[in-house]
């Protein structure tokens, strides 16, 4: 069996589709979303990541700022930037790149961003929302999972649902979402015991561990859907030898560039698995999507008359 493949920038290219007709509606009612970032120092990843979120706005017709604040930012500095951005009223998304300097207090900085602003969805507020089940803004990478195994028909209702990891931002909202979509979740982490067996009971899989092509190939039921969410840089040859040995062109590519991206579970899941994310362009395209899609829905919900739940991408993501 070969897995159909889930392909993350397909869903993008739909999400996207839908934003901008919702932006056109937003338009006609005098408002264009926006979102500010907030990227501390120099780190070049966030730098990246905050360029293409940036981008993605652009592309969108959002409005969006950036802040670059120095590395030897302090807490209080900080806040008085999150307090500003707060009470902007044409800022609806804040985004605090993360990791923070280390002299600077990460939970505080992310507890004072207003809960209706928060569109990465980490304020203890929308955590809240999101165990009680109701509406609110969600962590990106989550509900860009949930997007992609809805927009390919895969039944999570009364699914036995796996997910390799607890963390606040993919583990832990992965599990309560597909909870509230009424499958039967099971959370596992560093101390599970005989982790191959909970997998092979997994109709859904989700693995956010961190670790390159941790979930074997034989650990996946025949058929089951699996969401890759790791992404791991493997620069070692012997492990991209290993990792890719019955993928010539990828282990090519290794060869000449140095590196490559694998996800956590085994490039040989392909062939055991029914449906599966690739990496990258599996899960990777959708937390930007989702980013846009929080930050869409922020406006809507601060600055619209219209109701809460008129765009698919928003309502089909949401705690429910
Ligand atoms: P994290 O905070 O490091 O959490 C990793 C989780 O995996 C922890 O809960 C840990 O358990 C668990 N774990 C580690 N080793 C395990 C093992 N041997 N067996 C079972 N569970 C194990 O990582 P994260 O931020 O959730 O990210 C996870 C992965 O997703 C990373 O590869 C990251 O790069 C990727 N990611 C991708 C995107 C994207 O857009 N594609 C977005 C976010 C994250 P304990 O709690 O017991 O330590």
């Amino acid at each position: 069996m070969t897995a159909r493949i889930l392909d993350g920038t397909k869903i993008r290219d739909e999400i996207f589709a839908e934003l901008k007709h919702e932006i056109g509606r937003l338009a006609h009612e005098g408002i264009r979303p926006g979102l500010a970032a907030v990227l501390v120092g120099e780190n070049p990843a966030s730098q990246l990541y905050v360029k293409s979120k940036i981008a993605a706005c652009e592309q969108l017709g959002l409005a969006s700022w950036m802040h670059t604040p120095p590395a030897s930012i302090t807490t209080d500095q900080m806040l008085r930037l999150v307090e500003t951005l707060n009470n902007d009223n044409a800022v609806d998304g804040i985004l605090i790149q993360l990791p923070l300097p280390p002299q600077v207090d990460t939970k505080r900085v992310l507890e004072a961003v207003d809960p209706a602003k928060d569109v990465d969805g980490f304020h203890p507020v929308n955590l809240g929302r999101l165990v009680s089940g109701r509406p609110g803004l969600v962590a990106c990478t989550p509900a860009g999972c949930i997007e992609i195994l809805r927009r390919n028909n895969i039944q999570i209702e009364g699914a036995n649902a796996v997910v390799l990891g607890r963390s606040d931002i993919v583990g832990k909202p992965m599990s309560l979402l597909l909870m509230h979509a009424n499958a039967t979740v099971t959370i596992c982490h560093s101390k599970t015991r005989d982790l191959a067996d909970v997998v092979r009971r997994a109709d859904i899989l989700v693995a956010a561990m961190g670790k390159p092509g941790y979930v074997q190939a034989d650990w996946i039921r025949p058929g089951a859907a699996v969401i890759d969410v790791g992404t791991n840089k493997v620069t070692d040859t012997k492990e991209a030898e290993s990792l890719l040995r019955n993928f010539p062109a990828r282990l090519q590519k290794f060869r000449e560039k140095g590196s490559v991206l694998i996800g956590d579970v085994h490039p040989d899941a392909v062939s055991t698995a029914g449906a599966l994310t690739p990496v990258p362009g599996g899960v990777g395209p959708m937390t930007i999507t989702m980013l846009m899609s929080n930050t869409v829905k922020a406006a809507r919900l601060r600055r619209s008359k219209h109701s809460a739940d008129t765009t698919t991408a928003q309502s089909t993501a949401g705690a429910r």
